[in-house]
């Protein structure tokens, strides 16, 4: 897939690189992050007026009231989970599509829930032309993760709930992470590790995302 990443798309290397430089002054570490941030197109999962912004390290809207998060909290989250080496890993909101294709690259097999169809539905396209082919969607609330194909070795949930949902941690595998914004007009990014019956808990730092919201639109 790398390779056939490189001729997808008009952006130049060197556009993406300044974004990578952008994020390792941010502070990311995870070499493999920056990496894989270099080669995903961003720009192929936004509408073509603002696909010209998919470089800059910003959110950005995709319809719906929802947003494409800054490729810098996309970066930090997926450093956090590949601190732990997750070989399944669930994502809550899909969205746009591009977290799940920077997951795909890292990790054997992702689970991605998104309640929005036609976001899912755009997200499944973009995801196919990238030939992502470890990832599989979901249309559903997933406010209760994905107990069918659970436990699961890390959790990212990219929109934020008011607290982590107790299914959700049933979900984790022994040794897994959750990684979630937590909170309403506050919120903080929170991992949770699952030893045995306990749940370590650190509050990292302050994000801002849209709100894990009950129920799906089709
Ligand atoms: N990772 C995505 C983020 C999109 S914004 C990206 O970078 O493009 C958050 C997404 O979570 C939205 O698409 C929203 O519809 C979805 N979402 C919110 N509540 C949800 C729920 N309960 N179950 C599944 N998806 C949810």
């Amino acid at each position: 897939m790398t390779a056939m990443l490189e001729g997808i798309g008009m952006t130049s290397r060197r556009t993406r690189m300044r974004l990578v430089q952008r994020l390792r002054e941010a502070g990311i570490e995870s070499e493999a992050v920056l990496e894989i941030i270099g080669q995903v197109p961003r720009h192929i999962f936004l509408d073509e007026a603002l696909a010209h912004r998919a470089y800059e390290d910003t959110s950005l809207p995709i319809g719906h009231n929802q947003t494409l998060s800054q490729p810098y909290i996309v970066a930090r989250m997926t450093e956090l989970l590949l601190a732990h080496k997750p070989e399944r890993v669930l994502e809550l909101g899909t969205g746009s599509g591009y977290q799940t294709a920077v997951l795909a690259q890292l990790f054997p097999q992702i689970f991605s829930v998104e309640r929005i169809r036609p976001l899912q539905d755009r997200a499944r396209d973009r995801l196919r032309k990238l030939q992502c082919r470890n990832v599989l969607l979901k249309h559903a609330d997933g406010g209760m993760g994905w107990p069918e194909r659970g436990p699961f070795d890390g959790i990212i949930v990219t929109a934020a709930p008011t607290d982590v949902p107790a299914e959700l941690l049933e979900q984790l595998a022994e040794g897994g992470v959750l990684i979630a914004p937590v909170g309403e007009e506050q919120q903080v990014l929170v991992e949770v590790v699952r030893r045995g019956d306990r749940f370590e808990r650190r509050e990292l730092e302050p994000v801002r995302f849209v709100p894990l919201l009950a129920g799906v639109i089709r």
